[in-house]
């Protein structure tokens, strides 16, 4: 396992505005998003607040099990982590408690947090198609579902059936179509795979771009990255919007997001933490250095993810109900063979 890091973001510093100076308590957050990410917003939350921030980062999976084996001693405050599966199973297995946040309620739409007030999205990671414009018309493009047709044969790109992204798509359609069908859909894509599962979005969007596959499936921050290093990934692969006819449900959108402890030392510091989070002026600095879109309505995503087209339906189902189906959607995976 990967060795934790440690970083003290800000110690009670010269910066700090004067009435807050040793007033109020840091706030010990447990995150799986990149520090250097969330770095600098964190300074900026202490610099404006006075209030120290102390991180720990690791990925999604072991970050939770840390906090589950640390119980009531744990320092955290506040978990930090990606993707609903992750935010379902951490309020499930009682890591998180409930709060009452007008404010975390009145930014965050309902779809994007959990019903029983333990977490909430700050960030939308949409899930959608991409395909190789030399080889492919969007008319030829619609569904998820339909890239379980013989057609697409040797022709699409996915990733692991063992990672999150994956499973979490997979549980979207458990949600919409039941074990049966989304069974017969996972075992189309795997009939159509033109080549070994990826291991991340990065390399299958480069995959399409090298005309290895005509049509995959990856998360849009990714295209984003890949576009502001090298634009000429744009005239390469293209972005095609999921699902947007009528009864097709919408395009997947998949969260980071967080909740407080259940054993916090500092939940009140905590939910002031969150709830900047999700403001309106927080979440730019939040989503526009990952290119994911900010879960609140009221702030614009970045120009990058402008240029490639933001009117779209997203699917509406609920992020929790989502979550609740991952074990399912993991049992169907090893099931059919999606390795
Ligand atoms: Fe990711």
């Amino acid at each position: 396992m990967k060795r934790f890091v440690t970083t003290v973001l800000a110690m009670a510093s010269l910066a700090a505005p004067l009435a807050h100076a040793q007033s109020e308590p840091a706030v010990t957050v447990y995150s799986s998003r990149i520090e250097q990410l969330i770095k600098p917003l964190f300074d900026r939350y202490t610099k404006e607040t006075g209030v120290r921030i102390n991180l720990l980062t690791d990925r999604g999976g072991a970050i939770a099990e840390r906090l589950a084996a640390e119980g009531e001693g744990s320092p955290a405050d506040v978990l930090l982590t990606v993707d609903m599966g992750n935010l379902w199973s951490a309020a499930e297995r009682g890591l998180l408690r409930r709060i009452e946040s007008p404010t975390l309620d009145g930014n965050v739409p309902a779809n994007f947090r959990d019903p029983g007030s333990r977490w909430w999205g700050l960030s939308r990671r949409e899930r959608t198609i991409f395909f190789d414009p030399s080889k492919l018309k969007p008319a030829q493009l619609s569904t998820y579902e339909d890239l379980a047709d013989p057609r697409w044969k040797g022709k699409l790109c996915l990733r692991t059936g063992k990672q999150t992204y994956t499973q979490s798509l997979v549980a979207m359609l458990l949600v919409k179509h039941g074990e049966e069908k989304t069974e017969q859909i996972v075992r189309g894509w795997v009939d159509n795979l033109a080549t070994d599962v990826f291991t991340n979005d990065a390399s299958l969007l480069q995959a399409i771009a090298a005309g290895q596959c005509e049509v995959g499936i990856a998360n849009t921050y990714y295209y984003g990255r890949l576009i502001s290093r090298d634009a000429a990934i744009r005239d390469k692969v293209h972005l095609f919007w999921a699902n947007q006819g009528a009864d097709e449900g919408g395009a997947h959108v998949n969260l980071s997001g967080g909740g407080v402890t259940r054993h916090a030392k500092n939940p009140a510091g905590a939910q002031k933490l969150l709830e900047w989070l999700s403001s309106v002026e927080a979440q730019s600095g939040y989503t526009h250095g990952t290119f994911e879109s900010p879960v609140n309505p009221a702030v614009e995503p970045d120009d990058i993810i402008k240029g490639w087209g933001i009117q779209f339906t997203p699917s509406p189902l609920n992020a929790a109900d989502i979550g609740a189906k991952q074990p399912d959607a993991i049992r169907l995976l090893d099931r059919v063979g999606y390795r």
